[in-house]
């Protein structure tokens, strides 16, 4: 037990309390409290991983990982992070289907989120790479959870749950095989909205991950570089990388000051910033895998360049054939004089049987914005509102704030959902301040 604070990665939700380890969970402990949340390493953005009126709970493997290399899994323990799995199996020929933007993401917060990464159209989700959770109840059982089969029901509302359903202990993971620890990439410039998504939905045929950046400012007309990756094989790599071709990486540790002032992210700043990114050769040929698949891991607290208010990140899902809508994004933020520096836009395949997983067919964009820029609220409420409208939404990760009735007309397995949770945990013990903002808990 210790005294804990407990931020989102925006740095505009907080609360202070008591994180217990794993270990110490029992019935009587329970009682003392309100209500208790797991957590993992704080980088869902808004308030999600926030518990305000109760404690905290994290695991405590030190970072366990099995590699099962006849199976091809990996067991992990909750804790361990992704750029921990990703390490150790690479170090045996093998990489885990689907990884997010950053590698600071936890297995049980992965689970928790069923991340989607640059491969969703080819490798769906993360829950859809999960071939068994250890979850612990507020009854202080530990139950196995399998995708088919018995409890199934409580492995969907878990993979996605939001750490609603209880404690993610351990998992056993799918990998897949590789030959080496690095990408053959891709990159291409698209000078419109239309030829960017053009090209994404060319690359998607030809790579296994997929990320397009857009230009949030200036004209907002849609420009960007899309970039594409394959496994790299041993026979792509220059001779000197050909003897020890499976290398891990650990990332560089660049750390930004902490809360730059206010004015460090400007309209101004960020669009010249833009421009050179735009305009910087694109890249072609071998990258390592960590460098491609997680460029920003680099700068280590690149939230603090927001300053002390924070930042808000929208990422929202829009099915195919409402492309329109990126317009209307654009024009409030062309309108509001918000440039936004980290638009990634993504492509879904097919969604899995999550309750209430984010990933949809269609694009995803995430759009960040300076917290401080309080007026801008209202004008995303309406663009909340023309969401709902074509079917899109909004993702609970990055979430602070999103209206319950809004929620409930985007996911709509919400009954389903809340049902199992009464089950799993009939007190109603786990709990996050965006799961009472949305009704779920
Ligand atoms: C730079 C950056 C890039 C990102 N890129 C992507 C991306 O490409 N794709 C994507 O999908 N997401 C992305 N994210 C979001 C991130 O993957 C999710 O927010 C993820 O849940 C964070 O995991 P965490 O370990 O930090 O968990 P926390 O932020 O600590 O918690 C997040 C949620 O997980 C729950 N949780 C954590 N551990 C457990 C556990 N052991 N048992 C049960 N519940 C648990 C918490 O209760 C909470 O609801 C990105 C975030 C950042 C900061």
């Amino acid at each position: 037990m210790r005294g804990h604070i407990q931020k989102g990665w925006g740095n505009t939700h907080s609360s202070e309390s008591i994180c217990f380890k794993t270990s110490e969970f029992s019935l009587e402990l329970r009682q003392g409290f309100q209500s208790g949340l797991a957590v993992g390493l704080g980088r869902s953005y808004g308030d999600s991983s926030i518990n305000s009126d109760g404690v905290y709970f994290k695991v405590e493997s030190d970072a366990h990982i099995e590699i099962n290399q006849d199976e091809m899994f990996a067991l992990c323990g909750a804790d361990a992070s992704i750029g921990d799995l990703e390490r150790a199996a690479v170090a045996k020929g093998f990489f885990p289907l689907t990884v997010p933007g950053t590698e600071f993401v936890s297995i049980g917060g992965a689970i928790a989120s069923n991340i989607h990464g640059k491969s969703h159209h080819r490798a769906g989700s993360f829950g859809e790479s999960i071939i068994e959770i250890d979850l612990l109840t507020s009854t202080n059982q530990i139950l196995k959870l399998r995708p088919e089969g018995k409890n199934s029901g409580y492995f969907w509302a878990t993979v996605g749950g939001m750490g609603l359903t209880g404690i993610i202990i351990n998992a056993k993971i799918k990998l897949g095989r590789v030959e080496t620890s690095y990408a053959l990439v891709e990159e291409r410039r698209a000078t419109n909205l239309n030829e960017l998504l053009q090209l994404v939905r060319e690359f998607d045929e030809k790579y296994q991950h997929t990320v397009a950046w857009i230009d949030l400012s200036g004209e907002y007309v849609g420009r960007g570089k899309v970039i594409g990756g394959n496994h790299a094989k041993v026979c792509d790599l220059k001779e000197r990388d050909k003897k020890s071709p499976l290398v891990p990486k650990k990332p560089r540790k660049i750390s930004i000051p902490k809360f730059l002032p206010n004015w460090f992210i400007s309209n101004l700043s960020v669009r010249i910033f833009n421009f050179i990114w735009f305009r910087k050769p694109l890249q072609k040929g071998v990258k390592h895998l960590r460098d491609f698949l997680h460029p920003l891991d680099s700068a280590k607290n690149w939230n603090n360049v927001y300053g002390k208010s924070g930042l808000i990140q929208f990422q929202f899902q829009i099915p195919y054939n409402e492309e329109e809508y990126f317009y209307t994004v654009f024009n409030v933020l062309k309108e509001s004089k918000i440039a936004s520096f980290l638009g990634v836009l993504k492509s879904f395949g097919p969604c899995d049987s999550s309750l209430l997983g984010f990933p949809n067919p269609g694009w995803t964009l995430s759009v960040d914005f300076p917290a401080r820029r309080t007026d801008l609220l209202p004008k995303i409420q309406i663009l909340i509102e023309e969401l709902v409208k074509i079917n899109g939404r909004v993702y609970l990760s990055k979430d602070s704030i999103l209206m319950e009735n809004e929620f409930r007309a985007m996911y709509q397995k919400i009954p389903e959902w809340k049902a199992l949770k009464n089950q799993i945990d009939p007190d109603n013990f786990w709990r996050s301040d965006q799961g009472r903002r949305l009704g779920l808990c």
